[in-house]
């Protein structure tokens, strides 16, 4: 076959999903201190989960192993292992970060999508977005952070989960 004239970029998309339940704080509830995107918020529900329950970090972890066609974080960082627990999820996007390094890819961009009831987002938008950057060692204007609500409906629209939608775009170095 003839060689191709015009490859393909090198080029990977990835999507992260996740989501956490929300409950009372421990001791009242199961949920643990409420974090998101590594800031912590002051509130009185939070998510109940394994580790520290950063469905922020957990969606950009997903994102960037599903560019790069591996397993998500659950098959990663099994929940059944007790050395996740209570885990800072930092640590997941680190090793994320060292798997695209070692696949040959630097990360182009991120674009995260929130959704949350409560409590409110924006004012916190600036320091989420640069903590994922520093994880990744890549620039603030490398990521994207929206903030919405579900409208009052179902289990997110009720304040008793939040939702993380993470788009990642890898380019081969
Ligand atoms: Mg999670």
């Amino acid at each position: 076959m003839e060689a191709m004239s015009n490859p393909l970029p090198a080029l990977r998309i990835g999507h992260g999903y996740d989501l956490h339940r929300l409950e009372a704080v421990a001791p009242q509830g199961a949920g643990r201190p409420f974090v998101l995107g590594g800031a912590r918020f002051d509130h009185p529900l939070g998510p109940v989960g394994h580790s520290d329950g950063d469905a922020v970090y957990h969606a950009v972890v997903d994102a960037l192993l599903g560019a790069l066609g591996r397993p998500d974080i659950g098959q990663a960082f099994p929940d059944t292992d007790p050395a996740w627990d209570g885990q800072d999820s930092a640590y997941f996007v680190e090793r994320a970060r060292s798997e695209v390094a070692a696949a040959g890819f630097g990360v182009v961009n991120l674009d995260i999508t929130v959704i949350c009831e409560r409590p409110k987002l924006s004012p916190r938008k600036g320091e989420m977005i640069a903590n994922v950057a520093r994880l990744l060692g890549i620039g603030v204007d490398q990521v994207n952070l929206k903030g919405k609500t579900h409208e009052k409906v179902d289990a997110v629209g009720e304040g008793r989960a939040v939702e993380v939608h993470v788009v990642a775009l890898l380019a081969k170095r």
